[in-house]
This record gives structure tokens, sequence and C-alpha cells, in this order.
């Protein structure tokens, strides 16, 4: 005799009846793998129900026990990754960029400052000039810099007392090229007070006709610049991190654990730092937890990650020294060779499911740092429990990375190098060297690299890249069927959200496959 046929408009009540949920809960997860590590390519998760727009998906998250951000993307405190550049896109995008160290503290320090500083569509450090400069300097300036109007100021620095403005019309067809810019420049100036906003900097642009407003104090002394051709470029960053009050940007910055970085921090707190990052491969030593113990005591409200972990013992040590943040992995990162030469470190799912199961518990929010290859991972590492995840690989050779762009085989390419690299490590300031102390090594003679330097293709901007991140993380949660991260993690912990190992052919199922060539682009 044949089955009955069911009724099927109660095929969701019948659910009920089944003995177990389909998928596994995140427990499930983790303990199927109890004899090898998970990292994010063995498991995926199931999908939910979509009853509303990708738009509608918040990914507004904690970084760290006080500072909440719009979108869970931090950059890795790497030297061919976060210098000011990054640091002011990444808060411009909604999410941080962490400063790194391998650098004079002074250098480090301006780095922050400029972040800090900076003001969406104002210039606050353009090239200045000197009265004396010649016109043919200007002309070799141009074809060197790529524009051609130059504030000339008393001194040739901003905050000198403002004289006039250089343009390519000013030096085009004059003949004496020994003459001094100040016999030729504009000084008849319409100028924008500081403070002034932006819209009302684009009117006064705008009513003058000019391609260039200096802002001035009330000395007459060059404050920045607003530029015609950058309003036109300039983007609305509505979701930009900033200070509560100041509503400056966010700016983060590591810094090492041995002494000479309290008087470095000392440094970058005075630039306006808004929280630091203690940068160790191995973030339970004696030295983490005494520098965690006096920034808490000297900076009570500056917000400290410490790290990195990877074991919930690792994490309990950490939250009782007083982390505001956890950054974990060991080992997971693209340019690393830890887990090969040091023989530790642990596979990146289950490092962050361990250590965020927890300390979340105790409030303390947690960074999945390292091995984000894809948007699926980020949306894994989240789902693991992390609250944000830091970026080194998928962030290298964007536009706002440090260093410069070079051909090899028709392609063009950036340097990216681990920290631990011996090119790293062999950098060498004035002051100790952040990579060698980051993996302990200040004072060894032969360098053990655990890291390697290697290049990465040109990505274009973050300020097309971190959108694509954005939007394809906002799919992936509609995917699920969440609007938020918050819902994410209770559906998770409830196991209304449902996860599947990934057998080694489920690999190869999931990725592009039979095909004889294809070209894989990732955004428009
Ligand atoms: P990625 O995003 O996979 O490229 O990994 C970046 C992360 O790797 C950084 O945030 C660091 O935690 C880590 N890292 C940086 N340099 C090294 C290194 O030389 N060896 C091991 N790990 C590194």
């Amino acid at each position: 005799m044949s089955a009955q046929i069911l009724d099927a408009t109660k095929a969701t009540s019948y659910l009920k009846e089944y003995p177990k949920k389909d998928g596994l809960t995140i427990k499930q997860l983790i303990d199927s793998a109890n004899f090898g590590g998970l990292t994010y390519n063995d498991f995926l998760i199931l999908p939910g129900l979509i009853n509303f727009p990708s738009s509608a998906v918040s990914l507004e998250t904690k970084l760290t026990k006080k500072i909440s951000i719009k979108s869970p993307f931090v950059s890795s405190p790497m030297d061919t990754v976060t210098e000011e550049s990054m640091a002011i896109h990444m808060a411009l995008l909604g999410g941080i960029g962490i400063i790194h160290h391998n650098c004079t503290p002074e250098e480090q320090a301006e780095m922050v400052r400029k972040v800090k500083k900076y003001e969406n569509g104002f210039i606050n450090d353009p090239v200045v000039i000197k009265p004396d400069v010649t016109v043919g300097e200007v002309r070799a300036m141009k074809e060197r810099l790529g524009f051609t109007s130059f504030p000339v100021t008393e001194n040739g620095k901003v905050g000198g007392k403002l004289l006039g403005i250089v343009t390519s019309r000013d030096v085009q067809f004059h003949e004496d090229s020994s003459s001094p810019v100040s016999e030729v420049m504009t000084k008849d100036l319409t100028v924008g007070k500081q403070g002034i906003e932006l819209v009302e900097g684009n009117e006064l642009l705008r009513a003058s006709k000019k391609g260039k407003l200096p802002i001035v104090d009330s000395d007459g002394n060059l404050v920045s610049l607003i530029s015609r051709t950058d309003l036109q470029k300039n983007q609305n960053y509505p979701d930009a991190s900033k200070s509560f009050h100041s509503k400056q940007l966010l700016c983060g910055a590591a810094i090492g654990t041995i002494e000479a970085d309290r008087e470095r921090l000392d440094k970058l707190v005075e630039a306006g730092l808004d929280v630091v990052v203690l940068d160790s491969s191995n973030g339970t030593s004696v030295f983490q937890i005494d520098m965690l113990k006096w920034i808490k005591n000297k900076y009570p409200d500056l917000q400290v990650i410490a790290g990195n972990v990877v074991t919930r013992e690792q994490a309990a040590i950490l939250i009782e020294a007083g982390a505001d943040a956890l950054r974990i992995g060991m080992g997971s990162g693209s340019i690393c060779i830890t887990q090969e030469v040091m023989a530790c470190g642990r596979p990146q799912g289950t490092a962050v499911y361990n250590v965020t199961e927890f300390a979340n518990k105790f409030g303390v929010p947690c960074i999945a740092d390292g091995g984000i290859g894809n948007i699926g991972h980020i949306t894994k590492a989240l789902a693991l429990g992390a609250s944000t995840v830091m970026m080194g690989g998928l962030l290298a050779g964007t536009a706002e990375t440090p260093g410069d762009y070079y051909y090899r085989d028709g392609k063009r390419l950036k340097t990216y190098r681990g920290m631990g690299s011996i090119d790293a490590m062999q950098q060498t300031n004035t002051n100790a060297n952040a990579s060698t102390s980051r993996y302990f090594s200040e004072s060894d003679k032969v360098l053990v690299a655990q890291g390697v330097s290697g290049a990465v293709v040109d990505k274009g901007s973050v300020t097309k890249f971190v959108p694509y991140l954005f939007n394809g993380l906002q799919h992936s949660l509609q995917d699920i069927g969440v609007q938020s991260l918050g819902e994410m993690r209770t559906k998770v912990d409830n196991y209304e959200i449902a996860f599947e190992f990934r057998t080694a052919s489920a690999q190869f199922e999931g990725g592009v496959h039979g095909l004889h060539s294809y070209e894989k682009r990732l955004h428009n």
C-alpha cells in the first residue's frame, strides 16, 4: 500500500513532528570536527526565510565594550595594510583601521593625528609653498605631483600666514622661470573661515568661480583647503565611525608590550587615539598582562584590544586583566607560517567559536583575525560568535594601502608581507622593531620567520571594495533569514540557524567546476 499523501497546506506544521531539526547546531558542528579543527571552508550555514530586502540588514556591531561601529570591518595593523589613508577610509566606510607600529612613535602618532583631524572634503595637509619658490620649481612640482594649485604661506607650511595661491594659469605663460611665485600668484583670494561647513564652502566656491577655497583661522593662517574637483568626487559617508563627542573619525593603533611602548602610547593618546591593540602573536604573556593593567590604570577611558588568543584559557587571563575586546587567531593569516614553524596555533573556525563562546558571556566582543578570504568567511566568523573581522590580505593591494604599485608578468601588483617575515623584522627604526617584539624576537641573533613577503594584485580603491563586502554581507544575512548581526547571534544560540559540515567533495561541488575556462569578476 502506498504511503498516505499528507496535506500540503500543513507542510510547515508537520515539521514539528520530526524528531530533529534539519542541519546541525553550532555545538554539534564544532563537535563533528573534534578530531581536527574547523576552518571556515569546512562548513556552511543553512538558508532561512527571506521576507525583507537585503538593504534592511543592519551590520552594526561592537568593536569593544564601549565602541560600536556600523560595519564589522577592521584593517590589520600591518605595514603593507594600514597607515592613515586606510584608517581614514575604513572609518569613513563604517569600520575602523588599526595603524601599524613598524615605524617610530612620532611617525605613528602623526598618522593618528591625520586620521583624527580628517574632515571629509577638506584637505588638511595640502602641499604648500613659500613665496620665494620659483615659477620653474612650480612647473616641476606640477609634473611630479600631477596637480597645479599651491597655496603660498609665509613659512611654506600649513599654519603659516596665507599670502596667495599659485595656479597653472599664473605660471603657464610666464617667461622667466626664475621669478619668485610672489610675483605671479593670485592675491585676490576668496577664503573660508575655520569651522565652516562643507556645504557653505561649496557655495563659496561656486559663487567665486574659483577652483580652490583656502580655509583660514581668525589670524589669516592657512588651516586647510577645499578643492572643487575633490568636491565633485566627494562621496557621502553616512555610516562613518566617529567619536560621539568630537565627531572626529575613530582611529585605532597597535603597540607592542615592551617598556618603550608605554612612551609610544603616551604619544598616540596625545594625538587622539580611541582604541589601542596590544599586538602580539601570543597574547598570554606577562608582558601583555602588565601592559594591559598599566594602560587601564593610566588611561581608564582608552579601549584596549588584547590578543592574540585561540583558547578560552588564554581568553580568561586577558579578560580578567581588563581587556575591552579580544583578537582571535594564531596561524590562520594568509602570509603566516606560524603553525608550520612553531607547531602552535589553531584552525580559525574552532578558535573563533571556543574563544567567543566564552568571552561573550563576559560582554567582551571578539575580532576574528586572519584567514578572511571572501565574504562567506566574514559571515561564518560572525556566525561563530565574532563581533568583527580583521583583514590583512583581503584589503592588501587596494589604493589606500602603503607602498607603490609595480608591474610583473603583465600584472599590476603591490607588496603584502607578514609582520613576522624577515623583511618586516629587519626594518630598522629608531625604536624597537614592532615585528620582532610581536614575535618576542627582539633579542634574537638569528631571526626565525613566522611570515612571508609576497605580492597581491591591484584591487582598486577600498571605497569600492569595502561597499562590495558590505553589500555582500547584507545579502548573506538575508539568505540566512536574519536582519541584523544581533539576530544572527540569538538564532545561532537557539538553534534557529543550523549548520552543515562540508566534506572535501562538498567543497569541490561548492566551487566553480566543469568549465573549460571562466573569468571570476567579483564586483562591477
Ligand atoms: P590575513 O587577513 O589572512 O592576511 O591575515 C592577517 C593577520 O595575520 C594579521 O592581522 C595578523 O594577525 C597576522 N599576521 C600578520 N603578519 C603575520 C606573520 O608574519 N605571521 C603570522 N601571522 C601574521
